[in-house]
């Protein structure tokens, strides 16, 4: 039976460029996606750019610009990023979208409703010159401990965390004016009210997480929940639907992971779907909901996103797979713009094809531990796994000469159907447990023993020797498992796999054995990897 399945990737922030970390984050998404489509799975996946909060709106200031103009200069990369990667979404939309914001609103009132949100007033910096309340990065401190300027609610240079009385003496970073303390009224959302809720939460779906999802998220429920700020100064983001905060928007927190329901509606608005068959409690558990991020965002998506939904409508169903990657390293450093070693994923894109990216993400990106990417491992492992063995193997039966492109009557080798039938029921089972380096690997395994039996039964013997049966046997099996990889490797790089079943014909991605026909014809096919040179890595 076919499942409803909502894949909701991380949203990335519109205020610097998308590199290969984020890239490890997002790819397995993808796989998921391809993986439950050609199983016959209904798939949403789904995401979008994070436009809204403090830092856009700092860097318009600076920039002499619009919050507006900065979200489109990145919402544009982004969506061609996300085009040239191959990643299938079904819905990738904005959070500044008017869409999003009445459905975040809409979610707002029901929160309100609901009796979740209450206001609190606490002591926080104004600056009387821009008549407005600041906070954080927007407030400059003289640290009174070791005496460097610092932005925030700490130093940092030693740590120290700021008192009310230091950030009385703290000046307007947008201004430099000086600041003053008055009380402000913020509304928080009830958090620790949800406190059991998320707990049996927790229980229920931690056996589906990563270990970093579950031990990250049992230390934060340990520690006690704390109600939580929704509201902030700020003229950037979502309006309050109801009167007395016309000075606030929603804290960004809350407006970007409801991203994930506003962008599902969307969808199903615009393509006469049900929103509840996707998101709603109301079918035999025939439903998924991952969710696809980094490790830097793993209370975002197993407790904050949860609470929302809980406290917005009790038929919400909970993502219960998360899948949280580590980070990707650069020559052993982390990354960083500073570092100068986050190269945005666009200029890498110009130089090497998206499939080897995404091959190089899953086989060797932080799936379970960090991991490291410098150009030689790069090159080695796209070298010997995608150009010596995937490529060739492709490349050494289709183009052979000994044959005319025209399937043989012949009679497929027992193991090789085996092990191919095998595979499928394999690698389902490993990207259904986000296992992907398993799955990639157990596809290639299906490679290389293409490849093995290729050389053992030595075709360009049999036909020298005119042994046309046996002959016919190994052209007919050979292709019949490059017929499956474009099943198979569509998942992980989909350009080659998308050849592979144009030159075969065949027309739907299946998560079951493909048939090979005699008589029809295959078309020879160009090399499907270029071998890497040191002159691309130069580039
Ligand atoms: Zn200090
Ligand atoms: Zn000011």
């Amino acid at each position: 039976m076919s499942k409803n399945v909502v894949i909701g990737i991380a949203w990335t922030y519109a205020n610097s460029d998308i590199h290969l970390g984020h890239v490890c984050a997002y790819i397995p998404g993808d796989v998921l996606a391809r993986f439950h489509r050609a199983n016959g799975d209904n798939v949403l996946m789904i995401s979008g750019t994070d436009c809204h909060g403090t830092p856009i709106t700092e860097r318009a200031i600076k920039e002499k610009t619009t919050p507006e103009k900065i979200v489109e200069r990145y919402h544009q990369q982004f969506e061609q990023v996300f085009e040239k990667l191959g990643m299938s979404y079904d819905e990738y939309t904005l959070t500044a979208s008017p869409y999003h914001h009445q459905k975040v609103q809409e979610m707002f009132l029901k929160l309100q409703q609901n009796g979740y949100l209450y206001p609190k007033t606490e002591e926080a910096s104004f600056c009387p010159t821009c008549n407005k309340f600041i906070y954080d990065r927007e407030v400059e401190v003289v640290c009174p401990k070791c005496g460097a300027v610092s932005k925030g609610d700490q130093c940092g240079s030693c740590d120290y965390v700021f008192k009310t009385e230091d950030l009385l003496k703290g000046k307007c970073r947008i201004c430099g004016g000086q600041t003053e303390i008055r009380q402000n009224t913020n509304l928080y959302f009830k958090l620790s009210t949800l406190e059991q809720q998320l707990k049996q939460h927790f229980e229920a779906c931690k056996n589906n997480w990563r270990k970093n999802s579950v031990n990250e998220t049992e230390k934060f429920l340990r520690e006690g929940l704390h109600d939580r700020a929704v509201t902030r100064d700020l003229s950037w983001g979502v309006k309050i639907p109801f009167s007395g905060y016309d000075d606030k928007r929603i804290y960004v927190w809350v407006d970007a992971v409801w991203g994930y329901v506003s962008a599902v509606q969307k969808y199903c608005d615009e393509h006469n779907l049900n929103f509840e068959d996707f998101w709603f409690n109301n079918n035999n558990n025939q439903h998924k909901i991952y969710m696809c991020h980094g490790k830097d965002n793993i209370v975002f998506h197993t407790i904050i996103f949860p609470a929302l939904l809980m406290a917005t409508d009790s038929r919400f169903l909970m993502p219960d797979t998360c899948v949280a990657v580590e980070f990707m390293n650069i020559n052993g450093e982390k990354m960083s713009k500073s570092k100068g070693n986050a190269w945005p994923m666009l200029d890498m894109l110009k130089v090497f094809p998206a499939d080897t990216l995404r091959y190089f993400c899953i086989a060797s990106g932080p799936e379970r531990k960090d991991s490291n990417f410098t150009f030689d491992e790069f090159h080695k492992l796209i070298n010997s796994d995608l150009v010596n063995k995937f490529g060739n193997f492709v490349n050494r039966t289709v183009n052979y000469k000994g044959w005319d492109n025209i399937i043989p009557n012949a009679t497929l080798n027992p193991q090789i159907k085996e092990l191919v039938e095998k595979t499928y029921k394999t690698v389902a089972n490993d990207i259904q447990n986000t296992n992907f380096r398993d799955a990639l690997s157990n596809v290639m395994a299906m490679v290389e023993a293409g490849n093995k039996y290729f050389d053992e039964q030595q075709p360009w013997i049999l036909f020298k020797q005119e042994d046309k049966t046996k002959f016919n046997d190994v052209i007919y099996t050979c292709c019949y498992i490059i017929a499956n990889l474009g099943n198979l490797m569509d998942p992980f790089v989909p350009f080659a796999a998308q050849k592979i079943r144009d030159a075969f014909n065949i027309k739907q991605v299946e998560w079951k054995p493909v048939s090979i026909i005699a008589g029809n014809s295959v078309q020879r096919m160009p090399v499907l990897f270029e071998r890497m040179t040191d002159k691309d890595v130069i580039a």
